[in-house]
């Protein structure tokens, strides 16, 4: 074949086969991710540092703070200046955790572990997600980050524990493998409280709940993961309600009562919880059986 031949059926080829390769990204980031908002106190140690819509929950100890979620890349300034108004310091965090290795919660990690020196502790089955910057994730590997070294692998029951405060970290996957769900206890209104931030309940767009021929499942066990995360949920004590986005527990509504006159009480919503939890368990169970009803499918 001529070399000019040859190129030209190159060229073709390529041309047939490039728009089946999609990529494998969530997408551009919500405008709310990155609008600021004044941060707040939810009960006790416990004060809201994040955008808008993306969580990230600072625990104050006499022995430094423990942040939970480093969210984008462009986001530590964000966090750094809301831990400044509230009258602490970013270099006083010791401890960095993740609600779950997607970009939105965890690609600001290593300019954070760079401003702080604290220790990255991360759920096992995340790990070779942020450590490889987004590359070992199962639904969006084209969404990359910097990598950052994980400091401590946590296990599901692990407890992480700075000063007096006492978090454990509770195993919820299925939207990523290692996706953790965070519960501590904080005073409010005068009472011990169960605090409950949720890592991530929600099957996104393209997840692959069972095994087609020809399109495997996202991951092996994927649905039986999810089914065990919403059995963890509903058994967790929770008089606080939080989680990974504001949205998921009507955080802005929430907080426009709070400056209302409703003040820390607002946040104390058991009943959200469980509602909330069922919504969400009755949402994957009819994906699930929308996917299993799909010729060629097999049960989970
Ligand atoms: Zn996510």
């Amino acid at each position: 074949m001529s070399s000019l031949l040859h190129k030209t059926c190159v060229c073709i080829v390529l041309l047939l086969v490039m728009p089946l390769c999609r990529a494998q990204s969530y997408g551009p980031a919500h405008a709310d991710w990155t609008i600021p908002i004044a941060p707040f106190r939810i009960a006790d140690n416990l004060y809201y540092v994040g955008s808008k819509d993306l969580a990230s929950y600072l625990i104050v100890t006499a022995k430094g703070d423990i942040l939970i979620n480093s969210s984008l890349v462009s986001s530590p300034q964000l966090i750094r200046n809301s831990i400044q108004q509230l009258g602490f310091r970013l270099s006083d965090v010791k401890i960095l955790l993740i609600s779950h290795a997607h970009f939105d919660h965890d690609a600001g990690s290593t300019e954070l572990l760079r401003l702080t020196g604290a220790k990255y502790m991360v759920m096992d089955a995340d790990v070779p997600v942020v450590e490889s910057g987004g590359a070992k994730d199962f639904a969006y590997p084209d969404d990359h980050y910097p990598p950052a070294k994980v400091d401590r692998i946590l296990h599901d029951g692990d407890q992480v524990r700075l000063g007096d405060a006492v978090l454990i970290a509770h195993k919820t996957p299925g939207h990523t493998r290692g996706c953790t769900t965070w519960t501590m206890r904080a005073v409010s209104g005068g009472k011990l409280r169960d605090v409950v931030i949720v890592g991530s309940w929600n099957v996104n767009n393209g997840f692959r709940l069972v095994d087609r021929s020809g399109h495997p499942a996202s991951y092996p066990g994927i649905a039986a993961d999810f089914q065990q995360t919403f059995a963890v949920l509903k058994s967790l004590p929770c008089d606080i309600f939080l989680g990974a986005h504001g949205s998921y527990f009507n955080m802005l509504a929430k907080l426009d009562r709070a400056k209302a006159g409703a003040e820390d009480a607002v946040w104390i919503d058991r009943n959200g919880y469980r509602i909330a939890v069922a919504e969400h368990q009755r949402a994957f169970e009819a994906e699930l059986k929308r996917q299993q009803s799909v010729t060629g499918a097999s049960a989970p």
